[in-house]
C-alpha cells in the first residue's frame, strides 16, 4: 500500500488526509503544533492516524509522497530531511487535482485573488452551474473532491500552493498582477516569486485560457520571455485589446469570440480602480465558459464584495470608517488610497515584510492628514511618513487606533484601516484585526 504523509493539520491538511484515505492510501497526518478539536474529530471519524506537537521522523520518512501545508517553509529541517530522502513533496491542490475531472478556473496574483475568485464563483452560481469554491478560500479542495461531485471549481491559489504543483493543469488560469510580496519566503529574489506565480500556466494547452493584466509590467516582462500554448486573454485599463477586456471612457468592454459586451463603470457593484481589473478578469472567465452576457452583467452589478476588503463599516458624524484589513502589502494599500476622494485618517502598520513605501508617498502627501501607526515597531512608518502628514501617532491596539481616529477625524473625512503589513504582531490574523477594528467602530 502506498503511504501518504500529510504535514499540517489545518483545513487543507485534514482535507488531503481524508481524500487520501478515500483513495485507499495508508495515511498519516503530523502537525508540529496543536490541532483544533474539530480537526481531531474529523481525523478520528475517517480513521486516520495523526499526531500533534511533534513530527515523528520514522513515521514520516517512510512516505511515498508528502503533502505539505503551504504554511510550512521549504527550508526547515523537517522538509530538508524529506527532500534528502528523495520523497516528493506536493501541495493539497496538486494531490486533489489528480482526482478531479471538473473544469478548473484558477486565480492567482499578489492582490485581488479573493475578490476575483468570489466574484467568479458568484457568476457561475447565478448561471446555475454545479460549482465548488476552494483553494485559499472556504472549505478544503481535497475534502470537496472526496465528498462532492462538482462540474466546475473556482480555485484561489497562493504562490505557496503553486510551489507544490507540478502536473496540475488549470482550464482557465487568471494572473491578476505581480508586485513584491512574501519576498521573505523567496530568498528576497523577485524572480523566484514571479516564477512561482507563473506556475499557474504550467501544462496548459491550446484549448485553455490564460487571463492576465496587460498593464502589469512584471507579468508582461515574463510573458515576453516564454511561450504559452493557451489562448491569451488580456485585460487593460490603458489600451484596447483584440480579445479580452478593457476600460474605455466610462465603460468596460469585453471582447470574446466575435462578441462584444459593454458595462458602464458606474454600474459595477465593486468600485475603485483595482476592482475594475477584478471585474474585467471575472467577466472574461465567465465569457470563456459561455455564461450568458445577461448573467455576467447582473452579477457584476449585484456582487456584494468580500469582508475585510474595502468594507464600509459605518458612517459616524459624517466620517466613513472603512475596513481594508486584508491589505497586507504596499500595492493593495496603494489601490485603497488611490480610491479615496476625501481627506484620510489612515491606520497602517503591523508586521513589515520588507516593504518599500515609496509608491505611496504622493497619495499620502495629497490625501492623508493623519497617520495612526498600529504596530509593535512603528519606526519605519515614522521614518517614511512623518514629513508627509500633519499628524502622526502610534497605538498598539485596534481599540486605541479607532479612539484616536475618532478624535482626529473631521466631518467629510474617511478613516481607512489599510495596514500595508501582516497582522501577526498584534493580532491572530487579518480577519481578527478587521473584526477588532469593526467592533471598536461599532462601539464608538
Ligand atoms: P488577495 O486575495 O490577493 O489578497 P483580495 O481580493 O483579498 O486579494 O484583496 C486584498 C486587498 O488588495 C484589498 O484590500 C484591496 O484593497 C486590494 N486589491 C483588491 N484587488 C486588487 C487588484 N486587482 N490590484 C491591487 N489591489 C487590489
Amino acid at each position: 500500500m502506498q503511504r501518504i504523509v500529510v504535514l499540517g493539520g489545518g483545513e487543507s491538511g485534514v482535507g488531503s488526509a481524508i481524500l487520501a484515505k478515500v483513495k485507499g492510501f495508508d495515511v498519516f497526518l503530523s502537525d508540529g503544533g496543536k490541532l483544533k478539536e474539530s480537526a481531531k474529530d474529523m481525523l478520528n471519524k475517517w480513521e486516520i492516524e495523526w499526531e500533534e506537537g511533534n513530527h515523528s521522523m520514522e513515521k514520516i520518512l517512510n512516505a511515498n509522497e508528502v503533502i505539505k501545508s503551504p504554511g510550512i517553509p521549504e527550508d526547515v529541517p523537517l522538509i530538508l530531511s524529506i527532500k534528502e530522502k528523495g520523497i516528493r513533496i506536493i501541495s493539497e491542490i496538486e494531490f486533489a487535482g489528480r482526482y478531479c475531472n471538473a473544469k478548473k478556473i484558477c486565480i492567482t496574483g499578489s492582490n485581488g485573488k479573493t475578490t476575483t475568485t468570489s466574484l467568479i464563483y458568484y457568476m457561475l452560481k447565478n448561471a446555475g452551474l454545479n460549482v465548488g469554491l476552494a483553494g485559499n478560500i472556504g472549505q478544503s479542495y481535497a475534502y470537496q473532491v472526496a465528498t462532492e461531485n462538482y462540474d466546475y471549481y473556482v480555485l484561489e491559489l497562493s504562490s505557496f500552493q503553486l510551489d507544490g504543483m507540478y502536473e496540475f493543469k488549470a482550464d482557465i488560469a487568471i494572473l491578476m498582477n505581480i508586485t513584491p510580496d512574501h519576498l521573505d519566503r523567496y530568498e528576497f529574489n523577485m524572480q523566484n516569486y514571479i516564477n512561482s506565480k507563473f506556475r499557474i500556466t504550467q501544462n496548459m494547452k491550446e484549448e485553455d485560457c490564460f487571463i492576465f493584466c496587460q498593464d502589469d509590467p512584471i507579468t508582461i516582462g515574463k510573458l515576453n520571455k516564454i511561450l504559452l500554448r493557451a489562448q491569451m486573454l488580456p485585460f487593460s485599463q490603458e489600451t484596447e485589446v483584440e480579445e479580452g477586456a478593457y476600460a474605455k471612457d466610462d465603460q468596460i468592454c469585453i471582447k470574446y469570440n466575435g462578441e462584444t459586451d459593454y458595462i458602464y463603470l458606474q454600474e459595477l457593484a465593486l468600485q475603485g480602480k483595482h476592482n475594475i481589473y477584478n471585474s474585467m478578469a471575472a467577466a472574461i472567465a465567465a465569457k470563456a465558459i459561455k455564461i450568458d452576457k445577461k448573467v455576467i452583467r447582473e452579477s457584476l452589478m449585484t456582487f456584494q464584495g468580500v469582508e475585510h476588503r474595502m468594507e464600509k463599516v459605518l458612517k459616524i458624524k459624517d466620517v466613513l470608517y472603512i475596513n481594508d484589513s486584508k491589505a497586507t502589502n504596499v500595492n493593495s494599500s496603494w489601490y485603497a488610497l488611490e480610491s479615496m476622494n476625501t481627506p484620510v485618517v489612515w491606520i497602517a502598520g503591523g508586521k513589515d515584510k520588507g516593504n518599500d513605501y515609496s509608491p505611496l508617498y504622493d497619495f499620502v502627501k495629497d490625501k492623508v492628514r493623519v497617520l495612526i501607526c498600529m504596530g509593535l515597531h512603528n519606526e519605519k512608518l515614522y521614518e517614511c511618513f512623518a514629513d508627509k502628514v500633519d499628524i502622526i501617532v502610534d497605538v498598539q491596539s485596534a481599540k486605541d487606533a479607532v479612539a484616536k481616529a475618532y478624535e482626529f477625524a473631521k466631518p467629510g473625512e474617511t478613516v481607512l484601516l489599510s495596514p500595508c503589513c501582516a497582522s501577526f504582531d498584534l493580532f491572530k490574523s487579518y480577519e481578527d484585526r478587521g473584526n477588532q477594528f469593526k467592533e471598536a467602530v461599532r462601539n464608538l
